[in-house]
């Protein structure tokens, strides 16, 4: 997924930032996706998912917005 190779920077990433953060927003199963990992990996962030290593986040991010996509279909 080419956006989350730039997630930390650039405007691509603040509008992926955007979609994922208004999605968890409302989606229960994506919050405990993440709740879940941070747990695993004993994370303790205030930002939730966007806290995470990189090689945490970027499977989920994947999977919320393969998420968003097939429910904008
Ligand atoms: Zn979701």
């Amino acid at each position: 997924m080419v956006e989350l190779d730039n997630y930390l920077d650039g405007e691509v990433a603040a509008a992926v930032r955007v979609q994922l953060e208004h999605h968890l927003a409302h989606c229960k199963i994506c919050t405990v996706l993440v709740d879940s990992t941070r747990k695993t990996l004993k994370i303790v962030t205030e930002n939730g998912l966007f806290d995470l290593p990189r090689e945490a986040f970027e499977p989920i991010a994947e999977e919320i917005m393969a998420r968003i996509r097939t429910k904008e279909k």
